[in-house]
């Protein structure tokens, strides 16, 4: 079958959830059986996001190949089946690099380098490379229409209708229709306007998403379809939702898979959802409920721990168990000690982050967390840091340091590989992407995997200093997953504790709601374990094994549900 695209834009605001609407619109249409592949467009400069500062653009996701992308590649991952790479987002300023690298190298043939063409057929090159193989490639274009910066991306898209055909191509423009207090009335003059200066550039969407926080009713997407020149049925309400994962059944009981596949002439099978519809009712009806603490420095925007986030519930639908956050300001901790902060908590995690502030809040999350038996997990520089906590507080060496933190010490149990002490530039060149892992047998992390090898992602320059390893292990941490080619520590836990383990990859990036990494899982289990001990006043005993401490929780849980 020739390649299909669904071309997907925003107007009024941004933060309207066009990210979602593509991830679902693309797990609707594999679960009818088509193989999709979603793109995202990016009209910002940077060329990539991994320079930016996550308090603005959120999370940076990374992916197998090592590319730093739009969080919205996560959304994409975890709706679907597919496995994204660099080719899956490209921004403004990768355009213009390979425009003017091209045009460095003579291959214009002496010709004026222009917008239109030039840089409009770089990104059209990249969206049908890009999409090579796939029976429907979803292309989200970031931004707002109305924008300066998007204006050569939506050309781009515009001329793809000419190039492709009309039933190859389709616009889903995904717009607001607010509720205004005051009058009572829900509005559609925005979404009329916005879809008006879609027209004026040429592109007439087939689809509207009405983002709203209630019902619309047929009239108003009548009004709706007349002014934006839609057919009332192809206007969708998108309302709000108590779940991420509720969208896409959402948009399925109003037909938009049957439509989109009804206005691209594509014939499909029935829809498969099943398994999709009963993870969302375990979401939607947890058993039990636990408190984690995620003690971090972008705690204000959790965009930034977006996939954390996300791993987390998947974690909980595993345990059936809902999940509440408690985001807590490590320099909160610093200032006023980790019982004001912690004490609710039944489980403590430390996210990847990057420099000096707030480590000390974090070192005292950890140390609370050991000595206080809660369940701990560190990813990326929150293993770093329980390194530095252990070496500090139970190694004896005080001046335990990360050489991220420029301060001078003889003890760097955190330093940086030989390879990175050359590298001058920032953006891509810290440790990223896919990396092997291989696992001890006995361990914890080991049990939990069931394999012996792994692969997970990684976004870090620092690494355990393997100097200290053998004062660690005499002390009791076990190192129990290897990056053998460079003998690098990728895991470390501690077992004379409930639930202690660090690692130095993102296990967030693999994480998906119908298959819940199984180091989350776990962890959100110990953490239920220690909060129905803290419920029913009864402590595991330290000589119980893992698999008698399981089977005991596993009858207090029952007692507990039905009580
Ligand atoms: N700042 C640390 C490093 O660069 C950890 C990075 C992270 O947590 N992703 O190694």
């Amino acid at each position: 079958m020739k390649t299909k695209f669904i071309f997907i834009t925003g107007g009024v605001i941004s933060s309207l959830g066009k990210g979602l609407s593509a991830s679902s619109i693309g797990c609707l249409m594999e679960s009818r059986g088509l193989k999709v592949n979603l793109i995202k467009l990016d009209p910002y400069i940077n060329v990539d996001p991994g320079t930016m500062n996550p308090l603005q653009h959120g999370e940076v996701y990374v992916t197998d190949d090592g590319a730093e992308t739009d969080l919205d590649l996560g959304h994409y991952e975890r709706f679907t089946s597919i496995r994204v790479g660099k080719k899956n987002n490209f921004t403004t300023g990768q355009i213009y690099e390979s425009v003017i690298t091209k045009e460095r190298q003579g291959k214009y043939l002496g010709g004026t380098v222009q917008v239109i063409p030039h840089i409009t057929n770089e990104i059209k090159q990249n969206i049908l490379d890009a999409s090579q193989g796939c029976d429907l490639a979803i292309v989200e274009v970031g931004g707002t229409v109305g924008d300066i910066e998007s204006l050569p991306f939506l050309e781009a898209i515009r001329q793809m209708n000419v190039d492709l055909g009309r039933e190859n191509t389709s616009y889903i423009h995904v717009t607001l229709v607010p509720f205004i207090h005051t009058s009572g009335e829900l509005k559609t003059k925005p979404t009329q306007h916005s879809v008006k200066t879609l027209r004026e550039i040429g592109i007439q969407p087939d689809f509207l998403l009405c983002r709203t926080d209630r019902e619309i009713s047929q009239d108003i997407k009548s009004k709706i379809g007349l002014f934006c020149n839609v057919q009332a049925d192809a206007v969708i309400t998108a309302r709000d939702l108590s779940h991420i994962y509720e969208v896409p059944l959402a948009f399925h009981e109003q037909g938009l898979d049957d439509k989109i596949a009804e206005r691209l002439n594509i014939w499909t099978g029935a829809p498969k959802l099943d398994r999709w519809k009963k993870m969302v009712s375990n979401l939607k009806n947890p058993k039990h409920e636990v408190t984690i603490a995620i003690v971090g420095k972008y705690v204000d925007l959790t965009d930034s721990y977006k996939s954390l986030n996300e791993a987390l519930t998947h974690g909980g639908i595993a345990n059936s168990t809902k999940v509440k956050l408690l985001f807590v300001d490590a320099e909160e901790i610093e200032k006023e000690g980790t019982e004001a902060h912690l004490k609710t908590a039944d489980g403590i995690l430390v996210p990847g982050g990057f420099g000096n502030r707030g480590t000390l809040g974090k070192m005292q999350a950890i140390q609370y967390a050991r000595t206080k038996q809660i369940p701990f997990f560190g990813i990326c520089f929150g293993m770093q840091i329980a390194a530095l906590e252990f070496a500090r507080n139970v190694c004896g060496l005080k001046d335990a340091e990360s050489r991220e933190f420029d301060r001078s010490t003889k003890n760097y149990v955190i330093d940086l590989m030989e390879e990175q002490k050359s590298v001058s530039q920032k953006g891509g060149t810290m440790r990223l992407g896919s990396y092997l892992c291989t696992l001890k047998p006995k361990t914890l992390a080991k049990t939990l995997y069931k394999s012996s090898q792994v692969a997970e992602r990684h976004r870090h320059r620092y690494e355990f200093n393997n100097k200290y390893r053998e004062l660690f292990e005499k002390k009791g941490m076990v190192f129990s997953g290897v990056y053998e080619e460079k003998n690098l520590v990728e895991i470390m836990e501690y077992p004379d504790h409930p639930w202690f383990l660090g690692c130095q990859f993102h296990p967030e990036f693999k994480s998906r709601p119908l298959a819940p990494h199984p180091l989350f899982s776990d962890f959100i289990g110990a953490s239920l374990r220690a909060s129905l001990e803290k419920k029913t006043k009864v402590a595991p005993k330290k000589s119980q094994t893992r698999a008698s401490q399981k089977k005991d929780l596993k009858i207090r849980v029952e007692q507990y549900a039905v009580a």
